[in-house]
């Protein structure tokens, strides 16, 4: 169990001596034990007491990484039940499937129908992040060489799907340089799976129909020497597992009851495409950390991906787009030039509203740490200099032969020091980027 605060401040130096950032020891102990501070910020602390604070500073869930080392996925390590008390850390893996009863083209369509799964949203690009081979034929050889020929056609992150260790210690050395996660290791199987999983240094999935049977059997595994678990009910209905799901969550943050502090993956292949992706957008809510699908479907994905991409967003950070210019249809030299923030939503409502024009225009996004444009003004992100800055960093002289820049009617008060700072002749836009198509056709000289 965790220390409290006041267990790990008898175990410091006492000195108070502020080396860790802290005021006093105390302060660091409190910190300590909200997670909020790490062991290595005090350079006083003695081995022995190391030992018993390691294990404080531990977070309640563990993370397991799995996939090779350019495409690395990394799930668990989340420290809060709901997002906005801190953030959570690492979003939901969706997987889709791949049977090793599939062969020659067949299964070479499904791969790449896996492998195109990724989709560009709010400028950011999201997609499958697993493969996941499904032993349905039974057979060790044909499990093997699926898994072969998934390594050799999608540089996804692989889980290998089996319960048996006859079939997983077949087709485990087949992925290449990459690490896969291996599913699952059962009460009965978990000796053979932890060995396979120890040998091959690969994160191991224990499934169990309970709870209670889960922390056992984690238990048992990491008695065998793997560390990296990952936890999955088996053989529930939807709201059995959400319902387990929390309270596994609960159990480990709240309680850190170590046995369920590891990462979950959720397994959802019942009914059609449509089903599967209101199921796992449950599960994606609370709590899977993996959710593998039986489907392939585009519309299916972007739902789940989207979910993915709502629930892990940071609450104190907002949505941005990439600072630097972007052209709209194809502007040349005389096309207009505007700025505007790198808030996402400020972003692509001025982008469509250019869209619109049907005027070939290049928008300069200056970082205003992604807020909007009076919230960025009235912070002093938005001023002269920083505008004049992306101006320089983004070469935009080199851009357009004229020396015009067409700034949000919001900052119009900003015009004189603008031209000043730059040598620019500013153009005062409208206040509502609604109104840029008109502004450009009636305007924009
Ligand atoms: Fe105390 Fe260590 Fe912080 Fe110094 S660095 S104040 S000894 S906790």
């Amino acid at each position: 169990m965790a220390l409290t605060g006041l267990e790990i401040f008898k175990l410091l130096p006492k000195t108070n001596c502020k080396k860790c950032g802290m005021p006093t020891c105390l302060a660091f102990a409190m910190q300590l034990a909200q997670k909020k501070a790490k062991l290595e910020d005090c350079p006083y602390v003695s081995e022995e007491a190391k030992e018993k604070l390691a294990a404080a500073s531990e977070p309640p869930m563990r993370k397991v990484s799995f996939g090779s080392e350019d495409n690395q996925v990394q799930v668990g390590q989340e420290t809060v039940m709901f997002r906005h008390e801190e953030k959570f850390y690492n979003p939901t893996v969706l997987a889709a499937t791949v049977s090793d009863k599939l062969t020659g083209q067949d299964l070479k369509k499904r791969i790449e129908s896996v492998n195109s799964l990724q989709f560009e949203r709010v400028g950011t690009k999201i997609g499958a992040g697993a493969i996941a081979v499904i032993n349905d034929s039974g057979e060790a050889s044909a499990f093997a060489q699926t898994c072969s020929q998934v390594a050799d056609s999608s540089s996804l992150a692989t889980i290998l799907v089996t319960e048996s260790p006859e079939a997983m210690a077949a087709a485990v050395g087949k992925t290449s340089e990459a690490t896969p996660l291996i599913a699952s290791a059962k009460s009965d199987t978990a000796e053979a799976m932890a060995k396979i999983a120890k040998e091959n240094n690969c994160p191991l999935v224990a499934k169990a129909e309970s709870v209670e049977a889960l922390a056992e059997l984690a238990e048992k595994i990491k008695a065998e020497g793997v560390e990296d678990i990952v936890l999955s009910l088996d053989g529930l209905s939807l709201p059995e597992q959400l319902y387990n799901l929390s309270r596994m969550r609960a159990l480990a943050l709240k309680k850190v009851f170590r046995p369920l502090g590891h990462p979950t993956i959720s397994f959802v292949a019942d009914g059609d495409a449509t089903a599967q992706s209101a199921t796992a957008t449950s599960l994606i809510c609370k709590y899977s950390s993996i959710v593998v699908v039986d489907t392939v479907e585009p519309y299916a994905f972007l739902p789940m991906l989207t979910a993915v991409m709502n629930v892990f967003s940071d609450p104190q950070k907002p949505v941005q787009v990439e600072p630097k210019v972007y052209p709209i249809g194809e502007p040349d030299a005389n096309a207009p030039l505007m700025f505007t923030t790198n808030f996402s939503l400020t972003y692509y409502t001025v982008e469509s509203d250019v869209e619109a024009s049907r005027v070939p225009s290049y928008i300069l996004v200056v970082d205003t740490e992604g807020t909007s444009v009076l919230t960025a003004y009235s912070g002093d992100k938005l001023n002269e200099k920083t505008v004049a800055d992306a101006m320089a960093k983004h070469n935009v002289e080199k851009l357009v032969k004229h020396r015009k820049l067409i700034i949000p009617g919001y900052v119009a008060v900003m015009s004189g020091k603008l031209e000043e700072a730059t040598g620019w002749e500013v153009l005062v836009g409208p206040r509502e980027c609604s109104m840029l198509p008109k502004y450009m056709h009636e305007i924009w000289k």
